[in-house]
């Protein structure tokens, strides 16, 4: 079948690849260059998301456990194991043995071929670890394991096997409109596929919206990062205080990522970390490490937004499962995680092969 794909972010790639490997003629179209939208803002990691268990998420866990897995023996060069320490205080939200009962799902989800299992340290160990980590009222720490990556250069490893699948790449393309007849609207006028696949994350609904078929709701929740120097070799998992919410202080290329945060966003406002942001973080990442840092330390910010399923008045609650939906021969992709994308291009690649 001769098929198009909106969007040249990971779910893009992925399913663009995995229609290839089965047969198809793939063309994509990305409005601007390839990976620079969301999929180049995300916290790098590769994980089955251990605070989705809290949410009874065993599925998602499941699959993207597995799928950290191939990411990280498929493209070595671009992605490492990365030790995380998830430190609990005297006034910690979560007990103990909450966190236990969590871990020993993750490690268990992450099967016998996993990437390490958690261990308790001690609040020594965990200082030895972590010396820049506040001491006061700690009483140890779980370390546990999760996969680390470069999205960007990750995202384009992935284009390159689209490439060598056959995939045909059109940069700098905006897709105009669609219909449910497989039409596709270019500045250069319409061009008739078998089957397109609407992979705009944040902009699938927009698009939807341009040319007038019905939509689905999304919540689109802004997620921001700064940038700062070195801190440590371990990444932290950190409780937001006073809130259910989860931050992560991770080592990154030589420096420092802090993030995300929850706001949500309209499409026609610029997606960039405001200044309530980051003084949400560093006051954050103040309550937890000495030296302070203020904003002269910050070496960069970046944000993107989080295409998520609509349904929970709290974003960071949200689903990150995603969904797929036929309006004809118009298959549109909704929701999803990076570390799931080559699951979800799979998904597509069935639903394509079924419709
Ligand atoms: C702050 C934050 C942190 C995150 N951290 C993680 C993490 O650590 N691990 C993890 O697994 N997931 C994480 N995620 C989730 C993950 O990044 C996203 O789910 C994923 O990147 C979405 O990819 P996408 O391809 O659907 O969207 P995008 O990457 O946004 O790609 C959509 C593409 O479509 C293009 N486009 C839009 N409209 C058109 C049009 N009309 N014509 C042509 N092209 C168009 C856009 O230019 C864009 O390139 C995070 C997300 C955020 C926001």
């Amino acid at each position: 079948m001769k098929l198009a794909i909106v969007g040249g972010g990971i779910n893009g790639l992925s399913s663009a690849w995995q229609l290839a490997l089965a047969g198809h003629q793939v063309t994509l179209f990305e409005r601007d260059t390839l990976m620079a939208a969301t999929s180049s803002a995300s916290s790098k990691l590769l994980h089955g998301g251990l605070r989705y268990l809290e949410q009874g998420e065993f599925r998602l866990v499941r699959e993207a456990l597995q799928e950290r897995r191939w990411w990280l023996k498929k493209a070595p060069q671009l992605t490492r194991r990365l030790p995380i320490l998830y430190p609990i205080y005297r006034d910690s939200r979560r007990p103990r043995w909450q966190l236990k009962i969590g871990l020993w799902l993750y490690d268990t989800f992450a099967g016998r071929k996993g990437i390490g299992r958690h261990r308790w340290l001690t609040p020594q160990q965990t200082l030895r670890c972590s010396p820049h980590l506040a001491a006061a009222g700690l009483t140890g720490a779980y370390l546990f394991f999760d996969g680390q990556m470069d999205d960007r250069k990750l995202g384009l490893w992935m284009a390159q096997q689209c490439t060598k699948a056959g995939v045909q790449l059109v940069e700098h393309s905006p897709v105009l409109k669609v219909t449910a007849e497989g039409r596709v609207l270019l500045s250069s006028g319409w061009q008739q596929f078998d089957r397109v696949v609407n992979v705009a994350g944040p902009w699938s609904q927009q698009l939807l919206q341009q040319s007038g078929l019905p939509q689905q709701a999304l919540d689109l929740v802004r997620g921001s990062h700064l940038l700062l120097p070195p801190i440590s070799r371990y990444g932290h998992m950190l409780e937001v205080p006073g809130e259910a919410r989860i931050v992560f202080v991770l080592p990154y290329q030589c420096n420092t990522l802090l993030g995300t945060t929850e706001v949500r966003q309209q499409l026609d406002e610029a997606i960039k970390c405001s200044a309530a942001e980051r003084e949400y973080l560093l006051n954050l990442y103040n309550h937890y490490f000495q030296p302070s840092a203020d904003s002269s330390t910050v070496l960069a910010d970046f944000a993107g937004v989080r295409p998520l399923l609509a349904g929970s008045a709290n974003a960071s609650k949200a689903s990150r499962e995603y969904q797929l939906n036929w309006q004809g021969q118009l298959l549109t992709v909704s929701g999803g995680k990076w570390t799931t994308a080559r699951a979800l291009g799979k998904q597509v690649s069935q639903a394509v092969a079924s419709n």
